[in-house]
């Protein structure tokens, strides 16, 4: 029997604002009315609960993730001539951030869990190789002992694209804070949304702050003295009021993410032709916080449109391309890992506006498009 159908969106931007309509009104206007707009105390005391939050000596707030990672590995020394090795399972933002650096990206291979492989870096290292830009995808942090060993051999920066990633843990250790620099993102959907862009940036090192602190406000020193050519890319002062007022209750949010997932892992381990994420529970070293529920299966598109038939929203990672597939941008390279991955892969509504019932009624769509397969192919 088919329980009635449910409408569940991929992510439902409305219900950003709508959840919090009341708290969020009394920041505009308290904000709004105080004048507060650029580089204000709500920024200060954000970024000082952020540096807090994760374990990091600084925290830089920013205009998007984007920025963040040019201006990190540019504080870090990078530029003209090096190559930077990132993973292409990830956000194009990456491999611009290295672009917009000056340098040259380098794209690898990824693991079974869709993260940076650390064998593929020690691969692709050369004599210009001077950095590696791991993403901490849908909000888990990658072998950070390995990579690290990897970069003490050769000598190289480590600036993680954490984007997607704040409150994620390797051995303890949160994202954002293994190299030189680490950037996070408050793009609405993001674990941590504003309502608009918005980032920081995460560095252990006073220098590389300093530098960070130059490079969003036009190269500006506190002194008002212009020291460097740059740009503006600040994070506006309501949003951090906004992000300051979520941070409040991000543990929840990381908790329920948790539990989604722990409930589609559990409802969904029985079908042999799904490869699950890492289950929160059995994630060894691995603190993850979902920001996406990234499945692989073989028959992906008819499960896609299946879905969609049964009212639920899913997503293709990056649109369906790794970044090494944009030869518009000059890439040339093949990996065979990670483009049989893109062919298979599909992520499933994650995010704190899923309830239990939403899951159980995507797991059970998901049961009945395999029994129909089933049935189908014994009839062939
Ligand atoms: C979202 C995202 C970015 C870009 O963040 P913006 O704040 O939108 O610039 C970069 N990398 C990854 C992996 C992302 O998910």
């Amino acid at each position: 029997m088919h329980e009635t159908q449910r409408n569940v969106p991929f992510f439902p931007y409305p219900a950003l604002f709508q959840s919090e309509e009341e708290q969020l009104t009394e920041i505009f206007q308290r904000v709004g009315r105080s004048g507060a707009f650029i580089m204000q105390q709500d920024l200060v005391e954000l970024e000082s609960n952020l540096a807090a939050f994760v374990g990091a000596e600084h925290c830089v707030g920013v205009g998007n993730a984007t920025d963040g990672l040019w201006m990190g590995l540019r504080a870090a020394g990078i530029g003209a001539g090096d190559e930077v090795i990132f993973c292409s399972h990830t956000m194009v933002a990456t491999a611009a951030a290295i672009h917009f650096a000056g340098a040259t990206p380098v794209p690898v291979e990824c693991g079974p869990d869709h993260l940076i492989s650390p064998e593929a870096v020690a691969a692709a290292v050369t004599p210009q190789t001077a950095a590696i830009m791991p993403t901490q995808l849908n909000g888990r942090t990658a072998d950070m002992d390995a990579l690290s060993a990897i970069a003490d051999r050769h000598g190289l920066v480590i600036v993680e694209d954490a984007a997607q990633a704040l409150g994620s843990r390797y051995k303890g250790q949160a994202a954002g804070t293994f190299g030189a620099a680490g950037a996070i993102s408050f793009y609405p959907a993001k674990t941590l949304g504003c309502l608009g862009d918005g980032g920081c940036v995460f560095t252990n090192d006073d220098q590389v702050a300093e530098k960070l602190r130059l490079y969003r406000d036009h190269g500006r020193a506190a002194n008002g003295e212009v020291v460097e050519w740059c740009l503006n890319s600040r994070l506006d002062n309501l949003q951090a009021a906004i992000l300051n007022y979520r941070l409040g209750s991000y543990d929840e949010a990381i908790a329920r993410r948790r539990e989604i997932a722990q409930r589609y892992s559990e409802r969904l381990a029985s079908i042999s032709e799904i490869t699950l994420p890492p289950c929160p529970t059995d994630s060894g070293d691995h603190f993850d916080i979902f920001q996406n529920y990234e499945i692989e299966v073989e028959k992906r598109d008819a499960l896609q449109d299946h879905l969609k038939a049964n009212g639920v929203g899913t997503l293709l990672p990056w649109g369906g391309k790794g970044v090494h597939e944009f030869r518009d941008l000059g890439f040339t390279c093949k990996l065979p890992y990670t483009e049989r991955l893109f062919r298979r892969m599909l992520m499933l509504p994650m995010n704190t506006f899923v309830a239990n019932e939403d899951v159980d009624y995507i797991c059970d769509s998901i049961h009945r498009f395999f029994v129909a397969e089933m049935g189908s192919a014994e009839a062939a």
